[in-house]
This record gives C-alpha cells, structure tokens and sequence, in this order.
C-alpha cells in the first residue's frame, strides 16, 4: 500500500468511524486507482478520489408508523446522495434490521462506479432503512413504506434521484412507495424503477441482476473458450438475484445445487431443475417462507441451519466449478475462499455487493479465478433500471427480447472494459482493478470538466 493509499485510509477511518464496510469498499477501490494515480498524477492533483469518498448528500429521517394494532413504530431512514457527476442519482433501497449509514455509505460508493460501468447515464446513491419487511402482513408493509416516502419524496424525482428495490424491497414495496410518491406529488414519472408491468416497469427488470451476472460469468469463461454448459454452480441466498441467477443458468444448462437464507441452506446434490425453481420463487415471493421447506417437499435435497461456531459457511464447501454469491456481504471469507478453491470453483461472479472479504479477493486473485466483482458482475439490474428510465421517458415499452439483448450487449460491454482496463495498467485478467478503473475513468473526467462543485 502506497503512503498516499495509507494516509487517505487513516482519514476515511478517523472520520467515518464505526463504519468498516465503507472503510472496506474504500480500501478495495483505492489499491486499484494507486495503479491510475502513479500515470496520471492530474487526478490526484484535483483530489478526485477525495472527493467521490465524501457522499454528496446525506439524509437521515424518522419513520414513525402505526400498525393494525395500532402499536407506533419508529425506524429510521436514509438516502446516500453519492456522487450525480454523470447523472441523476441511481440506486437501490434496502430493508433490513442491519441497515445502517455505514453500510448504505459502502453500497452508494460501489453504486457510483457500477453505474459508470454500464455505460448508461447515471450517477450513484443508495438508501434505505432498519425496518424489517420479513414475516409482516401486506397492511404493515404498506404503513412503513407510506410513512418511509412521506419524507423520501422531497428528496427524489425522476431527474434528481431514482430508487430501486434492494434486499428487503421487491415488488410489493416498491408498489406502496409509488403510490405514496404519486399521491403525495401528483405526478406519474418513473420516478422509481423496479415498477409493476402494467405501471411502468420494464420486461426483464426482475431477472436482471441474476441474468446478468451469469451473463458475465459465460463472459469470463469464453476467455478461456468454455462454456457454462454442464458446470456445477453454488448459489447463495434464495432472493431475486439468487432466484433468477438459478434460472439462467439452467437455460445455459448449468446446474444450481444450492439456495440458502438467513437461517441456512439446502443442497440438493440432483441439481435444481425448472420445476424446483418454480417451488422456490412460490415459497419465497408468494408464500414467502423459509428455505429449510424446500427438503420437505424435495427427498433429494439437505438442510443445514447456520452454526453460529463455525468460522466459515459450509455452503461454499461442496464439489463445484462456479460460485454465485447472491446473498449479502461478506458472505465469503478468507477460509471459504480456500474452500471453494480447494473444491475446484475457478469461476466467482458475485450476484450481491462486496460478499468477498479483502483477504477473499486476494486469494481469488492468487490463485487466477475467473473472478467478476460484484460492480461489474451485477451492474445487469441497475442497467436495466437504466432501460426502463430510458422506456418511461419515451412512454413506450420495450418487448422482451429487446430488453434482454440490450442486457446481454451491456454486460459483454462491461466485460469487455474491465478487459481493457486490467491490460491498460498492468494486471491482465484482473477484474477487480480493471471494473474500479473503468468504473472511475469516466466519472473522474465528469467532475474534472465540471469543476469544484
Ligand atoms: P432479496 O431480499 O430478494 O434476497 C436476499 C437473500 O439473501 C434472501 O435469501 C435473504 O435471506 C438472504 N440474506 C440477506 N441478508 C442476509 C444475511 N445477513 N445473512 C444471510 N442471508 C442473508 O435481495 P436481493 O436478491 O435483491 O439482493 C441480494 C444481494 O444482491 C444484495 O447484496 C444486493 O445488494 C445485491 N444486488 C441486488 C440487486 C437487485 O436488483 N435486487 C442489484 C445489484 C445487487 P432472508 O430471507 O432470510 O433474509
């Protein structure tokens, strides 16, 4: 680590504290640009980096609602406004009890360069709140999201800044919070993406994230002229990007083994077939139960529950050759990196944000995996929240296909970037230094034309 990178990382830990996630993304993204800094001292000069690391706007709200009991409940709500140098604001909200300002500072930060990487418009935020949709009726899920967009609705516009769904907010949420929003202004504009088909939203914006990152991993093998054909691939989570991560790689004939929650995982050592799946997304998204259920309807399959003793997640422990990481972060450690590289995994392409440790990274980058981060290897759903942007403002629907061609265009354009990034400075076949390269180039030259603002 350069004196530059040390210096610049006791300040973001002195003060951002309590925030090691931030601190992590940081860190992951400022090793690469020493790679930058060292040809093109300009940007260092303007502190560029500085700047992207310091959120443009920060918002923290109270969220008090009141349930069908009648119970007053207080949350709290966020908005990471990140960087809007080339575009309006553009990222997920998420729901879940661990939400905090650290963690929606790294995801907004990992926003800015995913966005830039798409080739698309767009600038970087992320928000969101500790409330917890898990095991709540509709009615309660309505209240929070009316009483969460009574204040978010100042803040966002079509123009400004565009949320989406994240973990914790799916459909149904987004549903509630667009009503809000549209009463509350007046107004219809795609003011959110991740819509409902019949109000705006886009073919192919459910799949993809899942899609997408399946897109790349086929992207990375075809470098070594393979295929996913036939690869046995370990899934984490059981989501919307774990979901439909499975279902493309059954189309390309790959086999899933694996689905897991917060509470554990199943393997079905058979494989998931299109059926299996289907019983999956009713479980999850309709029933929206736990993913132990699936052995009781499928003999083949076993159900581990966490152990909180272990210091690694058995799942990453089994027979394969492709890892999907769809869950959360740091859902991959150090020693599950030696676990799924010992158990002939050459093939990582993360579906969620950051679920790879540093030391993780390292080893993966070691030991020449195909490795995809999570910001160029799931940007597919914010590329396609791009697309339905793109549909709202001409009013006019993309069918199905058009929308997946332009996904797969976006994804092999991405891989081909972070390609020609990772050769440019030095360090071919690595995706980590050349998606934070090619995702930072672009917005770094926007903020240099547009002065000190
Ligand atoms: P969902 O809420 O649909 O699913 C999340 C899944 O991960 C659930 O199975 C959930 O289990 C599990 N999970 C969540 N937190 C934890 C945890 N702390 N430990 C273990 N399991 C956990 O979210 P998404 O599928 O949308 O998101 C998954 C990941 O993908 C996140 O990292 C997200 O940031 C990233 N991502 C999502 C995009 C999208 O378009 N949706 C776009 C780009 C990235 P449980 O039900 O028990 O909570």
């Amino acid at each position: 680590m350069s004196d530059y990178i040390k210096d610049l990382m006791a300040e973001v830990k002195a003060k951002n504290p309590v925030e090691p996630e931030f601190h992590q993304a940081v860190e992951e993204v400022a090793e690469s640009l020493s790679l930058v800094f060292e040809r093109h001292p300009e940007y260092r000069a303007a502190k560029i980096l500085e700047r992207i690391i310091e959120p443009e706007r920060t918002i923290t709200f109270r969220v008090p609602w009141v349930d069908e009991q009648g119970e007053i409940h207080i949350n709290r709500g966020f908005r990471i406004e990140m960087n809007s140098a080339i575009g309006p604001y553009k990222g997920g909200l998420r729901f879940h009890p661990s939400v905090n300002l650290g963690i929606l500072k790294f995801l907004a930060f990992e926003q800015v360069f995913k966005n830039s990487l798409t080739t698309l418009p767009m600038g970087g935020g992320k928000g969101g709140s500790d409330f917890d949709p898990k095991g709540k009726s509709d009615l309660k899920v309505m209240r929070f999201c009316h009483a969460f967009m009574n204040e978010l609705y100042r803040h966002i516009g079509h123009n400004t800044d565009v949320p989406a769904g994240d973990i914790g907010v799916g459909g149904r949420e987004i549903g509630y919070l667009f009503g809000q929003y549209k009463k509350l202004k007046n107004e219809f504009t795609g003011v959110l993406t991740g819509k409902g088909l019949n109000w705006g939203g886009s073919l192919i914006r459910p799949e993809a994230t899942g899609y997408g990152a399946v897109y790349f991993a086929a992207e990375m093998l075809s470098t070594k002229n393979e295929t996913l054909e036939g690869k046995v691939c370990l899934v984490s989570g059981s989501g919307n990007v774990a979901q439909y991560t499975a279902e493309k790689l059954l189309e390309l004939g790959a086999l899933p083994v694996t689905f897991s929650d917060s509470n554990g995982y199943i393997y079905d050592e058979e494989g998931f077939n299109r059926e299996k799946l289907e019983f999956v997304k009713v479980l999850k998204n309709v029933r929206r139960g736990r993913i132990k259920e699936y052995t009781d309807e499928y003999k083949s399959a076993v159900y581990f529950p966490i152990d909180p003793n272990l210091s690694y997640n058995p799942l990453w422990n089994h027979k394969a050759q492709c890892a999907f990481p769809s869950a959360t972060q740091n859902e991959i450690n150090g020693k599950d990196a030696q676990n799924l590289i010992k158990n002939g995994v050459y093939v990582v392409s993360e579906g969620a944000n950051m679920p790879t440790t540093i030391e993780g990274v390292k080893l993966f980058l070691e030991n020449k995996i195909l490795y995809g981060p999570g910001k160029a290897a799931n940007a597919g759903g914010v590329a396609v929240s791009g697309l339905e942007m793109t549909q709202n403002s001409m009013r006019l629907p993309w069918i199905r296909e058009e929308v997946d061609n332009r996904l797969r265009m976006i994804m092999k354009a991405i891989h081909g970037r972070c390609v020609e990034m990772a050769d440019r400075f030095g360090t071919p076949g690595n995706y980590v230094n050349g998606a934070n390269i090619g995702g930072f180039l672009k917005v770094a030259d926007a903020m240099i034309d547009q002065g000190i603002v």
